[in-house]
């Protein structure tokens, strides 16, 4: 993974002073093939590097940071920023109904994403919303729209097979104005492949409306194709934005960059779920961690720094997003990850322990003494102990489990107790924190 790639090249370029032509090129060759293997399409993804080199040669690296965390700094942003920055909602600007076109290939969701923007407008911007299907070659299609416009709560204006598209649009414009509707949500035909009759009746339907939106559907799984599609739609309309659908899948998402780059336009939305609520304004910072492979990049490299199990931290963020919970193992992971970054003195204000904040030698002492007790503790409990914590909290021979891991650990059994307290807290924390937050959380903690 990056992660891995960029850990070493960090630690072999720890110690330079300045990004320079020399060092910056491994890095930059593993921030391509990241690109790459998010199926960034090969142009765009040359576009970005020499950006990004530009911009890096050109920076200071300033205070504590080494060239590497700045570059992955400037990686990270710069990636951001093409994928567009700040939130961008949907524009209703027109003399009602506001008018907004779906165009995108056949599969792409534009039909899903048409309901879910009609549930959007009607719950967010509060709004009476329209939908029309100009779909006719698929009988299905209009069925479709009509059964998840009512999922939506939206009103749904009949399209027949045998009509033709423009009329359909007329029709439906027509009853949308006559009927005081806010916003006309037109769905459209698309096709496998990008062929001239289909971009000729979307140019028409654009032509005809004259809609306030523009919205490119485009599934985040296309990889090197999207950028294709995206020229095809770009050249036969002005799009005004971008809807990246199926991002609850596996894909890193790279036809994001690909798209935005390629067309021009805002990437508005994020549809994560087949259902009618799984649509999200687009977020592109948090867009930029998942095309790199990682949530907190800049975090992430900063732990390599002070010597953080990278690895072992990302398990564990892991199986915290995954829902599992944060046990007893994880705890004593944490704490030989303490161990690690060394800096006590920065833990100790932060450790919910007797620790004292304003650390003397003789504190630092008993602090590192009471980070071998609690280990002593941990390693004291059996295997299903720590995974099952409960069963020394409120199990029924919790008494006499923790009278025998005191003596196994030549411990109290306050002490024990203390240490179950502390893991309460520390598990109500790593739940507040979720997956991203828990880099965070670690460079809190290093100080
Ligand atoms: P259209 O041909 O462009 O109208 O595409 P549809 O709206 O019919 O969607 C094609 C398929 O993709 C359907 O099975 C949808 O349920 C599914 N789909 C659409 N958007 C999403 C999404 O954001 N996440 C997931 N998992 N599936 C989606
Ligand atoms: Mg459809």
């Amino acid at each position: 993974t990056l992660t891995d790639r960029l850990s070493r090249l960090v630690k072999t370029m720890r110690g330079q002073a300045r990004i320079t032509e020399d060092n910056v090129q491994d890095m930059l060759r593993e921030v391509r093939m990241a690109l790459l293997e998010a199926d960034v399409a090969l142009p765009v993804v040359r576009d970005f590097i020499a950006r990004v080199k530009e911009k890096a040669l050109g920076a200071e690296v300033v205070g504590s940071l080494s060239p590497g965390q700045a570059l992955v700094g400037i990686v990270h942003k710069e990636l951001a920023a093409t994928m567009g920055e700040g939130i961008a909602d949907i524009n209703l600007a027109a003399q009602p109904p506001a008018i907004i076109l779906m165009a995108g290939l056949q599969g792409a969701g534009k039909t899903t994403t048409t309901a879910k923007l009609a549930k959007h407008l009607i719950d967010k911007r509060k709004k009476k919303v329209l939908t029309v299907s100009a779909d006719v070659y698929r009988p299905a299609a209009i069925e479709q729209l009509k059964t998840v416009t009512g999922q939506a709560g939206a009103e749904w204006f009949p399209s027949a097979p045998d009509q033709k598209p423009h009329d359909i649009a007329l029709a439906a414009l027509d009853h949308a104005r006559r009927h005081f509707f806010d916003v006309l949500l037109v769905d459209t035909a698309g096709r496998l492949a990008i062929d001239e009759a289909l971009m000729a009746e979307i140019k028409d339907l654009h032509a005809t409306l004259k809609p306030v939106e523009t919205l490119f559907v485009v599934d985040a799984m296309q990889g090197q194709d999207a950028v294709n599609t995206a020229k095809a739609f770009r050249e036969a309309l002005p799009l005004t934005g971008i809807v990246l659908t199926k991002l609850d899948g596996d894909s890193r998402g790279g036809a994001a960059l690909s798209v935005r780059q390629i067309t021009g336009a805002p990437i508005k939305f994020a549809g994560v779920s087949e259902k009618i609520d799984g649509l999200e304004v687009f977020d592109a910072d948090r867009h930029a961690g998942r095309v790199l492979g990682m949530g907190d990049i800049v975090a992430l490299v900063e732990e390599v720094q002070k010597g953080v199990d990278v690895e072992a931290a990302q398990k564990l963020a892991e199986k915290l997003k995954s829902g599992d919970g944060f046990d007893l193992n994880d705890f004593l992971a944490q704490i030989s990850q303490m161990k690690k970054m060394g800096g006590l003195s920065g833990l100790m204000d932060k450790l919910p322990t007797q620790m004292t904040a304003k650390a003397g030698a003789a504190d630092m002492d008993k602090a590192e003494r009471d980070m071998k007790r609690m280990e002593g503790i941990l390693n004291a409990m059996t295997a299903k102990e720590r995974r099952q914590p409960s069963l020394l909290m409120d199990g029924k021979s919790k008494a006499s489990r923790k009278r025998r891991i005191a003596a196994g650990a030549g411990v109290q059994i306050q002490e024990v107790n203390r240490l179950l307290n502390q893991f309460d807290q520390m598990q109500g924390m790593m739940k507040k924190m979720k997956g991203g937050g828990l880099m965070k959380m670690m460079k809190k903690l290093g100080g």
